[in-house]
């Protein structure tokens, strides 16, 4: 069978523009290495076009009613769900995730679009009672304006759909730039939109080099609103950007996700809902479990546990139906996870499975779990963004909490005990924007999305989603 793909084009305008003399980039199958795509870099001239395009944009969906808005979100839910499978076979092969996930984070997308329709529809406004009888005093809620916003590559599907569902329902026009490692993906979500009836201008998707148009466009006056997912480093230097335009920033950055595994817990159920978990996306999600605290009592208990789950874990290219965990995105994150692995066997940890990349073409890791990792080790300190679990002992509760709040990321945290009185205190003493106990499962259209310190800003599901993209008037009569 040959590999489906898809076409990769900006979209500006309402107008879908192929390369043709702009510079492009290769978009590689991480399962073959080989090259399936070009991705084109917008020219200065089309960020230029994309920032009228989005300001006419803005005028006229603002000015569209929230009950049409809703419309046109719901068709494209149902049209992402009708090409799912199609689109499925799009993600797998440019990000290398198995297809049950993809089809997974299809569902979702849709999930999102359907969930930003009805909150569109519930964007209240409020009457406050007047001191003088002759003065009526409204509160609204309107669209803050048009939005930048940058999508990563790890969920090409779920993230842009967070970001455009949130921003449209609330009325305001949106230029995204989707990571340029799977930009198909979302091709296809900005092509749902656009059959749905989405006019012109209120969406435009622009590739290209990242920093330039990050630049470009935080810094047009027309942006109102900015909106980021990816790494510490890069969403430090946009808030920075965007503090200095003085525009509103939603961030969603990396995390190191603390597990706290108490004696109490069912250990072979916790070991099986782990490494499914951890290994999910290859590692590569920032809710991802990576510090594995067991208490001392069952560590040994746990890690055989932990590495039978795991080594049951079938490697491969993700559109064979047996896969469960697939290649790494990237290059980047061979190299970041090789360093890691190594810099942590020189420090005398214990390897007790995986370590290892996969002698093949594409980027294979070896789902890999170390113990005895010293505290200064890399892995204890840097996201790995990869498929390694660090799993280590802790005596009291107090310890445990310690050591989870310890590094500056505050993303998810998670516990597994039988007790409540201590799931009430990981609930409550654990510094994370999530927190899941016995679970791991914490990504739906429902439900608050987002981090604390440097884990990030805002929240960007749930019926807090929509509220970074609305603005507060007050409106004084006589
Ligand atoms: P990176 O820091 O090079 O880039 C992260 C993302 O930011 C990419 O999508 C990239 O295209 C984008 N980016 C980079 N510079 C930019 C700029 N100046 N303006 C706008 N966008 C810019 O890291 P990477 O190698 O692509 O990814 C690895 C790291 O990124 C991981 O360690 C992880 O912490 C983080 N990450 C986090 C998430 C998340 O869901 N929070 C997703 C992907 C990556």
């Amino acid at each position: 069978m040959t590999t489906p793909y898809a076409d990769i084009l900006l979209l500006i305008d309402g107008e879908w523009i192929s390369a043709r003399d702009r510079a492009s980039s290769a978009v590689v199958n991480p399962a073959t290495g080989l090259e399936i795509g070009r991705v084109p870099h917008a020219t200065r001239a089309d960020m230029e076009r994309a920032i009228e395009s989005t300001q006419r944009g803005f005028d006229v969906w603002r000015n569209t009613s929230a009950y049409e808005r809703a419309k046109v979100l719901r068709k494209a839910a149902q049209l992402l769900r009708e090409r799912s499978e199609d689109i499925a076979r799009i993600l797998t092969t440019e990000q290398g995730k198995p297809l049950f996930e993809a089809r997974y984070e299809l569902g979702s997308s849709a999930d999102y679009f359907e969930w930003f329709a009805e909150e569109g529809r519930r964007v209240y406004g409020r009457v406050i009672p007047s001191r003088n009888s002759a003065v009526q005093q409204l509160v609204k809620k309107e669209p803050i304006g048009p939005v930048a916003a940058f999508a990563p590559w790890n969920f090409p599907a779920i993230t842009p759909s967070r970001k455009i569902g949130a921003a449209l329902a609330a009325g305001c026009s949106i230029i995204i730039k989707p990571g340029e490692e799977c930009p198909a993906t979302a091709v296809q979500i900005a092509r749902a939109l656009q059959d749905a009836g989405l006019p012109p201008g209120v969406l435009n998707v622009l590739f290209g080099e990242p920093a330039e148009i990050s630049e470009f466009l935080i810094n047009s006056p027309v942006t109102r609103k900015v909106s980021f997912t990816g790494s510490v480093p890069v969403g430090r230097h946009l808030s920075a950007m965007a503090g200095q335009a003085l525009k509103p920033i939603t961030l969603e950055l990396g995390g190191h996700a603390p597990v706290i595994v108490c004696e109490d817990a069912d250990l072979e159920k916790t070991a099986q809902i782990l490494a499914a978990g951890k290994f999910r996306g290859t590692g590569q999600i920032c809710l991802s479990p990576t510090r594995i605290m067991v208490q001392r009592s069952v560590q040994e208990a746990f890690l055989a546990h932990f590495v039978k789950a795991t080594q049951a874990l079938k490697v491969g290219n993700g559109l064979d139906a047996e896969t469960r965990v697939g290649p790494l995105s990237n290059e980047r994150r061979i190299k970041a996870i090789s360093e890691m692995v190594a810099d942590a066997r020189d420090r005398g940890a214990r390897v007790m499975t995986g370590g290892e990349r996969v002698a093949c073409p594409g980027l294979f890791w070896q789902p890999t779990i170390l113990a005895d990792v010293p505290a200064d080790a890399l892995v204890m300190h840097e996201e790995p963004f990869g498929p390694i679990a660090v799993v280590m002992p802790f005596d009291t509760i107090d310890d445990a909490i310690k050591e989870a709040n310890r590094l500056p990321y505050g993303l998810a945290a998670y516990g597994f005990t039988e007790s409540a009185r201590i799931a009430m205190r990981l609930g409550n003493e654990l510094e994370a924007g999530m927190i899941g106990i016995n679970h791991t499962e914490m990504i739906a259209c429902e439900l608050p999305f987002g981090g604390i310190k440097d884990s990030g800003q805002g929240s960007e599901g749930g019926a807090e989603g929509i509220q970074s993209y609305l603005t507060t008037k007050f409106i004084s009569q006589v």
